[in-house]
């Protein structure tokens, strides 16, 4: 990778950019009812939002506790939530835990077995439900769970002693990360019939696979290949070990209104690459943190700089590639009316990866989960994402001859 100069000048287009993708900030999600609910077989915690977000769930020993890692969220609870025992639960605590990241700890009675985390439509009177399903299990269950979780972070978290530094090239492939959002415990959104977002994703991110490794041109590295959970960061990570030149996450969420539809491709706000920016200068491998920029002999400003301008190229590559894909997605039928810089997916956040979240479309439409399940409109899109990805390559080239 050659930062440098080439950052340095095309950090000046870099505001005509911004001023046409720049929209609003989504406000923070507001958290105002939580309720916990004894079952003869599990014990339901559910958490509601005013709006969809995105979550992780993992367990802790010594004491129990389920941990559920949210974004930043505007808590208006009743003050007294969580200083009840309920069934499996013996409390919970909540709060804003680094910025642009909160937290639940739910302290369990005993250990359990997490039987489903998925967020719920709204309903009538409810709004986005969070909903969590505990059931007892044994400690030996727990500690398997526990392991089986998250069947990557091992390999993929980055030691103190040996981070994990994005790998150089061997070849002239460019490295297409596709990212199938949620998987194994967390089915992402539920359709209007019943559909998890989970499997959407999957068969997208396969479908996108076979075609951008048809020509020859690029390596794929899937973040899952399977049903499995993968905490947001370790996705981040994978991408990053195998190289990535970019970083697609898919989605397919669901959204208040039935009536609205169509697909939609996000990037990550400036807002949050600032914030994003103070939090990685402050650890402690920075060195790491951009491969091809050796940090460790530089000051802390000049670090935080360098960050910096790694994440606002990125930024600036990836509102290249979304609006490639906007373009090339209307060909597919799809009504793609909107595509926004958006703060609170942490799954955007790799400094040095140009990353864009395409939503598929809705799942709480009905015209749109049909959609998503067919395989004509799969290799449709399929085609049309790789479409985009030629053009931004291409215009990438041009530029660098
Ligand atoms: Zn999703």
């Amino acid at each position: 990778m050659c930062h440098g100069n080439k950052l340095t000048l095309r950090l000046l287009t870099l505001a005509a950019c911004l001023a046409v993708w720049a929209l609003p900030l989504a406000a923070e999600p507001v958290a105002n009812s939580v309720r916990v609910g004894p079952h003869p077989d599990k014990t339901r915690f559910v958490l509601e939002f005013s709006e969809p977000v995105i979550f992780n769930v993992f367990t802790l020993s010594d004491p129990y506790r389920v941990v559920v890692e949210l974004p930043e969220v505007d808590w208006r609870l009743p003050a007294d939530s969580g200083t009840r025992p309920a069934g499996l639960v013996a409390g919970f605590r909540y709060g804003n835990f680094q910025q642009g990241a909160s937290r639940v700890v739910i302290d369990l009675k005993g250990p359990v077995r997490v039987k489903a985390a998925f967020l719920a439509v709204p309903e009538g009177e409810r709004q986005h439900r969070l909903v969590i399903d505990l059931e007892a299990a044994t400690a030996e269950i727990f500690a398997e769970d526990q392991k089986s979780r998250q069947p990557v972070q091992q390999a993929a978290r980055p030691a103190a002693s040996a981070p994990v530094a994005k790998k150089k090239k061997t070849d002239d492939k460019r490295v297409i990360a596709i990212d199938a959002g949620h998987g194994g415990v967390d089915p992402g959104a539920i359709g209007v019939s019943g559909v998890y977002e989970k499997h959407i994703t999957l068969a997208m991110a396969q479908e996108l696979r076979r075609h951008l490794e048809k020509g020859g041109r690029y390596k794929v590295v899937l973040t899952r290949d399977d049903d499995v959970f993968i905490r947001l960061r370790d996705r981040v990570a994978l991408a990053r070990e195998g190289g990535a030149d970019l970083f697609i996450s898919l989605h397919a969420d669901s959204i208040g209104s039935s009536s609205v539809r169509g697909a939609s491709v996000y990037t990550l706000s400036e807002q949050a690459s600032d914030k994003e920016s103070e939090a990685l200068a402050a650890k402690e491998n920075k060195a790491d943190v951009i491969a091809g920029i050796d940090l460790s002999d530089k000051s802390a400003d000049v670090s935080n700089i360098l960050i910096d301008l790694a994440q606002r190229e990125s930024l600036n590559q990836a509102v290249r590639v979304a609006g490639s894909l906007v373009e090339s997605m209307r060909t597919t039928g799809a009504v793609l009316d909107r595509t926004h810089r958006f703060a609170g997916f942490a799954v955007l956040k790799a400094p040095d990866i140009p990353s864009v979240l395409i939503e598929l479309g809705y799942l709480s439409n009905r015209a749109d989960e049909q959609r998503l399940l067919s395989e004509a409109h799969r290799t449709k899109t399929a085609a049309a994402i790789k479409r985009a990805i030629d053009a931004y390559f291409s215009q990438l080239q041009a530029k660098s001859n």
